[in-house]
């Protein structure tokens, strides 16, 4: 049988005597990692040079905002308390005046995304993290980098969208990278042209914009999307 190590130990005594920072430090293994260098993850993109630097940025603000909700539950976890609203009150608060910062530069999303979408994402990040103890990456760093990568996408394409509909763009078209790490189900749906009201079907489901979930899209559809669309 494998040694335990550090890490499984932590997980058994449920973190206890352990900080976020002494936690973080035994995950520091970078074959453990999930989440991509933003350069290269923003990179790889279908957008022009001036939209990857806006969507890292973002990435790297959600990163903070993420990064302390999930050392906060940390805390509240190892302590024993059960009441985790204040933490997700905080993260919300700090998401919305992210959104507030840009959309006094003129970018807006719906107000799904900041009425529907940001609620619902804080709450899922704590739940797993509730729902699943036994997995210590749910509480890490490299998470918090995971969950950004994808906020921002979710985040700038839904003002990307917003942004079309205001122009008077009619029509829009599923733009996919493909490369090894596209799932099959989008590299299909590449080129696929809509009115620009009508949502993309993908795998059986409907997308406003990728990585859109207010029709109810599912992770399959959504996580760790690089997809783009062009408005037309
Ligand atoms: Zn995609």
């Amino acid at each position: 049988m494998a040694e335990k190590t550090a890490l499984d130990e932590a997980v058994e005594r449920q973190y206890k005597g352990l900080s976020f920072d002494e936690l973080n430090a035994l995950y520091d293994d970078e074959k453990d990692h999930i989440s991509t260098d933003y350069d290269e993850w923003f990179g790889d993109m279908d957008l022009a040079e001036v939209q990857k630097q806006e969507r890292k940025e973002t990435a790297e603000e959600l990163e903070r905002i993420f990064r302390d909700l999930l050392a906060f539950v940390f805390y509240l976890y190892v302590e024993g308390a059960y009441e985790y609203a204040e933490a997700m009150t905080e993260a919300q608060q700090q998401y919305l005046a992210l959104l507030d910062k840009a959309s006094q530069n003129g970018v807006n999303v719906s107000d799904y995304y900041r009425n529907i979408h940001v609620p619902y994402k804080v709450s899922e990040v704590v739940n797993t993290m509730l729902k699943h103890p036994e997995n210590p990456w749910n509480f890490t760093i490299d998470r918090a980098m995971a969950i950004a990568e994808n906020e921002a996408n979710s985040m700038w394409n839904n003002a990307d969208f917003q942004e079309a509909l205001a122009s008077g763009k009619t029509r829009k078209m599923w733009d996919a990278i493909i490369d090894g790490k596209t799932r099959d189900w989008h590299a299909e749906a590449n080129g696929q042209t809509k009115p620009i009201l009508e949502p993309f079907e993908v795998n059986g489901e409907l997308l406003q914009h990728p990585m859109d979930d207010s029709y109810g899209a599912t992770g399959g559809n959504i996580n760790n999307c690089r997809c783009a669309a062009k408005y037309l």
